[in-house]
């Protein structure tokens, strides 16, 4: 490397941190540690980046002095957890500065055989110790939006299945998260295996799901109405047989879960039905294209908005899980027909999603190739892969390991 360049030594310096206390100002704060006139001289470099009167409670405040001296120097504001206003003193008054966090990407590998329940097998998987309990919360969502079309979580998982995925993620220091996104990923489930693999030919952010054949992962029909997550797993399965698929004198699917949880249309339509009925307590039948409706019962609300010949969107809220009717607990009731006829919402065969559109198919098959390679590399089972941590940098340089094909090498134990 040659010559070393010559080290800077920051002054020794001692900081005290405040959280802000509701009603105090960040002018009352540094009431006795300046003059007025500095005062107004710091508060007037802060407004070039915020707002001192709008200051949530509990903004962390850091007041900075050089030891051995009792004049302040600096102060900072940490605004959000990814932006804090610098404040320091110069010989003519105070100057602001706004910084941004460092934010680094690294990319978990994890993998894994579910013995009995999803949740708890990616909850309690030791490759994903370094995030918090909330963070493998989301990831759970994560992999429920992306397997929302493909296999219902809370009825169709058995002992057995597995999977493997590849997440990449923001990380403060501190090792919060900042935002995730899921790269690429397997379920095997019952012996047939479900790839989703991200695909952003744009770079917007507007990316999506395609399977190994380059086919949106999604379908006219969500399988469940509500985030697995929200599902208790109780309850469910109890009318249906797993393996023998009896669909039984029922014809419909109860998912318990707790009163309030929003509700989902499972595909685009039109609400034909919206009321009181006995049995059914509040309820929503809606018509869908090919003959297909689906009704909602139970609901202890409904969305605001919503009325006969309304139009929603799959995913869009309608309702709120209740116990109206005859309900013995919270739960949603849930059906599906096509022209009159009970159906079982898991034995529906849609065709599947729109492909990968034919301008983009070159690049689709370089980065599938890649995010593919990034999935085999996980042994299948396993309970661990390495994390690899990269600086994003501020040319964005971000996810350099998984573009470059990378394979996580050598398992941890
Ligand atoms: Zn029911």
């Amino acid at each position: 490397m040659g010559v070393l360049d010559g080290l800077y030594v920051p002054p020794a310096e001692t900081a005290h941190v405040y959280s802000l206390a509701r009603g105090q100002t960040l002018g009352g704060l540094l009431t006795g540690a300046l003059s007025a006139n500095e005062q107004a001289s710091l508060l007037m470099a802060f407004r070039e980046h915020a707002s001192p009167r709008r200051m949530r409670q509990g903004t962390e405040i850091t007041l900075r002095y050089l030891r051995d001296d009792d004049a302040l120097r600096g102060v900072d504001v940490a605004l959000t957890p990814d932006e804090t206003v610098r404040l320091s003193r110069e010989p003519f008054g105070w100057k602001s500065d706004l910084i941004e966090t460092p934010i680094y990407i690294d990319t978990l590998y994890a993998s894994g055989q579910i013995e009995s329940v999803l949740w708890n097998s990616v909850v309690f998987n030791p490759a994903l110790s370094a995030l918090t309990f909330e963070d493998r919360n989301r990831l759970i969502d994560r992999l429920d939006q992306v397997f929302q079309w493909q296999v219902d979580f809370s009825r169709q998982i058995r002992a057995g299945d597995t999977y493997r995925f590849v997440f990449e993620r923001e990380v403060r220091p501190d090792g919060s998260m900042r935002a995730g996104k899921l790269l690429a990923a397997e379920l095997v489930n019952s012996g047939t295996p479900f790839y989703a693999i991200w695909f952003d030919p744009n770079d917007d952010g507007n990316g999506s799901y395609y399977d190994l054949d380059g086919q949106s992962v999604r379908r006219a029909f969500l399988l469940k109405p509500l985030t697995y997550r929200r599902i208790s797993s109780r309850f469910t399965t109890g009318r249906y047989h797993p393996i023998l698929k009896v669909w039984r004198a029922h014809r419909g699917v109860d998912y318990a879960a707790d009163a309030g949880t929003p509700i989902m249309a499972t595909a685009d339509g039109v609400v034909i039905h919206r009321g009181y009925d006995n049995s059914y307590g509040n309820s929503i039948v809606l018509r869908h294209p090919n003959g297909f409706t689906t009704r909602y019962a139970h609901m202890r609300a409904f969305k605001g908005g919503i009325s006969v010949g309304s139009r929603v969107h799959q995913g869009d809220v309608i309702g709120y899980v209740g116990m109206t009717g005859l309900a013995t607990g919270p739960h949603l009731h849930y059906e599906m027909r096509r022209h009159g006829e009970y159906l079982d919402p898991l034995s529906v065969d849609l065709p599947s999603g729109d492909p990968v559109p034919s301008d983009d198919r070159a690049r689709w098959g370089r980065e599938l190739r890649v995010r593919r390679a990034l999935l085999e590399s996980i042994p299948e089972g396993g309970p661990v892969r390495r994390t690899i941590l990269a600086d994003a940098g501020a040319d964005g340089g971000d996810n350099a390991s998984a573009e470059s094909g990378v394979a996580p090498s050598g398992g941890m134990p």
